[in-house]
């Protein structure tokens, strides 16, 4: 039975890449690619299961994230591209988004993936300098970015992602402004730019540790995402959630649908769902997910369920609407969260608009204080 009337999200993880990246420490394997066609058979039968156990629901939005999707082969894409087709009822305008990175990226690929119904493709292009693109451990330059973009467009595709890091070690205002520069230049439909989170254990994690490499200050980082903001904006770019911008009709509707809660059923190597207020998640281990190990589930009470709507709807420019707020927990955000709701609106970091509850402009920056005393 499908838990929702309303159409879900898929998300397919593809666990491989050419080399590990040096700030990476997402569920991706190097040197694993023998395993590929294995890999693909076990999520195939898992997209046919999860079809049956869930009464085939209709589906807004696929994507196809990583790891490097780029390294299926064409017919490794199509056939997991076919087997959800078979277990869903995939909308004829579904969204349905690709990841690639450049240096993978080929023409028969990209074609191959167009002509299956691949309409939208996200493409990892992180920073423009070289010194940066090496120091982040990255495959390519940003003559390879170039190229990606022109396949893309020869093989038809109209909606093109474009993802950059800023917050980099080292990384200075300049070099992002020259990210920024390179990144128009390409004329996506989409950005999203991260500021590099640093994790612990990887090699960038263990140089900062060390001391040997240092993160730009706090007020630096400000001002590189304030630089991306004002640039995208005048070049026509519409902010429509912290990290992410898009020209009009452009927003990432697979996104969308994970910050307003839609269900969503992910496949593969450390896949998440979230179905029927119930979080399950896949083994980020390739060989347990290969060896058939279950998934582990775990409900979600009604009270963080109503946090989690507030704390992901608050990300959007547009904030959380009352309406829809209580239309999905039977009760409005004043009766959810009664005098929490207070010191952050008093302290300017939330405010009502057209029936929205929102971040203000200090709020974003802010965003876990916010959390913290909505908690
Ligand atoms: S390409 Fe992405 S998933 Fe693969 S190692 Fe680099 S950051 Fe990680």
């Amino acid at each position: 039975m499908s838990s929702n009337a309303l159409p879900i999200g898929l998300y397919v993880h593809v666990p491989f890449c050419v080399r590990k990246c040096a700030y990476c420490d997402f569920a991706s394997y190097a040197g694993r690619e023998t395993d590929l066609p294995r890999y693909v058979d076990a999520v195939v039968q898992e997209i046919a299961r999860r079809g049956r156990q869930t009464g085939h629901p209709a589906v807004d939005t696929i994507f196809l994230g990583g790891g490097t999707p780029s390294l299926l082969s064409a017919s490794q894409a199509a056939r997991l591209l076919d087997a959800l087709a078979d277990a869903f009822a995939i909308r004829s305008d579904a969204e349905i988004t690709c990841e690639g990175n450049p240096g993978t990226l080929t023409q028969p690929f990209a074609r191959a993936l167009r002509t299956a119904g691949v309409n939208r493709l996200s493409l990892g292009a992180q920073a423009a300098p070289s010194r940066l693109l090496q120091l982040l451990g990255r495959i390519h330059d940003w003559t390879e970015v170039i190229a990606s973009v022109e396949i893309s467009r020869q093989s038809g595709f109209e909606n093109l992602n474009v993802d950059l890091m800023f917050g980099v070690p080292s990384q200075s205002l300049s070099e992002w402004r020259e990210t920024l520069e390179a990144a128009m230049a390409l004329r996506p439909e989409h950005l999203s730019c991260y500021s590099l989170t640093v994790e612990e254990g990887t090699p960038i994690g263990n140089q900062i540790a060390a001391g040997t490499l240092a993160l730009p200050d706090e007020a630096v980082e400000r001002e590189m995402y304030e630089l991306a903001r004002q640039m995208l904006e005048q070049q026509g770019f519409q902010q429509y959630e912290i990290s992410n911008f898009a020209r009009e009709g452009f927003c990432c509707r697979h996104n969308l649908g994970c910050w307003t809660r839609v269900p969503y059923l992910g496949f593969g190597c450390a896949a998440h769902s979230f179905w029927g207020e119930c979080r399950t998640w896949n083994s980020s281990s390739l060989d347990a997910y290969l060896a058939q190990q279950p998934p582990t589930s775990e409900p979600i009470s009604p009270e963080e369920a109503r946090f989690e709507s507030v704390m992901l709807g608050l990300r959007m420019m547009r904030g959380v609407q009352d309406t829809d707020f209580t239309r999905r927990h039977g009760m409005s955000l004043r009766q959810a969260f009664g005098e929490k709701l207070d010191k952050p609106i008093h302290d300017g970091l939330l405010e009502w608009h057209a029936g929205s509850l929102r971040l203000t402009r200090h709020g974003m920056d802010l965003q876990n204080t916010v959390l913290v005393d909505l908690m």
